[in-house]
């Protein structure tokens, strides 16, 4: 068994067949279980990042309701995104470019070696993957985005700068005039609502708007959380017709505004200084 602490009083155990692959690389610890339930499950530092068996509702949630939500996402960057899974959900929109920045050479060889959620994602020609850290490459970067996404690990030693006012701010510089910025929350809304709130509050001193969503994920705690930044007017927070040419498997964007529908004791929390 091997379990994955949220919080030092809490975590969620997973059933083990074996452990695939172990490193300690130099910037995170990678380990990869083979697990009863879920087949092979992604841990970073410990913490689960992806299972195999419905990691699509993890990444389709991550994705989607920015890229339906914009008028015509053309120029996509990823921050983080290991697995490619990221990478994979945002080529399903005709989208013309994709930059993917992740400072891990290793991981990625790893989910292509061991995991392949990418399905061919790293490969297509739109696709242009750059190893470094995400801070960094949007300081020095000129170019000009309309969907920033950010699915880094949770805030640690490696992920902090990506969590900052300071990261926010130049997102937001590198936004088109109207664009969507959405990051995972690294926080589940019930077991640790305080971190998340610091969080929505730096970006709320930064973008035009900022919308918290929630959805199940498979393999993580109940109470996710992702965070959207908008630049202009767009609204994330309604529904869209559904696609012919974008298959899913959890998240349906006719119920998109069903997302940000959070607990009452939670805005509460959000709605008082
Ligand atoms: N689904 C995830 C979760 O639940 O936390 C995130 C998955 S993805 C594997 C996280 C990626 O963020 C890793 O590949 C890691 O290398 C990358 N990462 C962490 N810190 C980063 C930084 N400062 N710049 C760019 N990538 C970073």
């Amino acid at each position: 068994m091997t379990v994955d602490w949220y919080i030092p009083e809490f975590g969620v155990i997973f059933r083990v067949k074996k452990k695939v692959f172990e490193k300690q690389t130099k910037y995170q610890k990678i380990e990869i279980y083979e697990t009863e339930k879920f087949g092979k499950v992604l841990f970073i530092d410990g913490a689960v990042q992806s299972v195999e068996k419905g990691e699509e509702s993890y990444h389709e949630v991550l994705v989607h309701p920015a890229l339906f939500a914009h008028p015509s996402p053309e120029r996509v960057l990823i921050i983080g995104g290991g697995e490619g899974a990221t990478l994979r959900e945002v080529l399903k929109h005709p989208v013309k470019e994709v930059k993917m920045v992740d400072i891990d050479e290793e991981m990625i060889k790893v989910a292509k070696e061991y995991l392949k959620f990418d399905r061919g994602a790293f490969e297509d020609e739109r696709a242009e993957l750059i190893i470094g850290d995400g801070l960094k490459y949007v300081k020095e970067e000129k170019g000009k985005y309309d969907v920033i996404i950010v699915d880094a690990t949770d805030p640690g030693a490696t992920s902090n700068p990506l969590y900052t006012e300071e990261f926010y701010s130049i997102c937001y510089e590198k936004m088109n005039q109207e664009s969507i910025f959405i990051t995972q929350g690294g926080n589940c809304i019930f077991l640790t609502p305080e971190k998340l709130i610091e969080i929505y509050k730096m970006m709320k001193s930064v973008f035009d708007k900022v919308k918290i969503y929630t959805f199940p994920i498979v393999g993580l705690v109940a109470g996710w959380s992702f965070i959207s930044g908008i630049k202009g007017n767009i609204e994330i927070e309604k529904n869209f017709p559904m696609r012919e040419d974008i298959k899913l498997e959890y998240f349906n964007p006719e119920k998109q505004k069903c997302l940000f529908s959070l607990p009452l004791f939670f805005e509460k929390l959000l709605y008082t200084d």
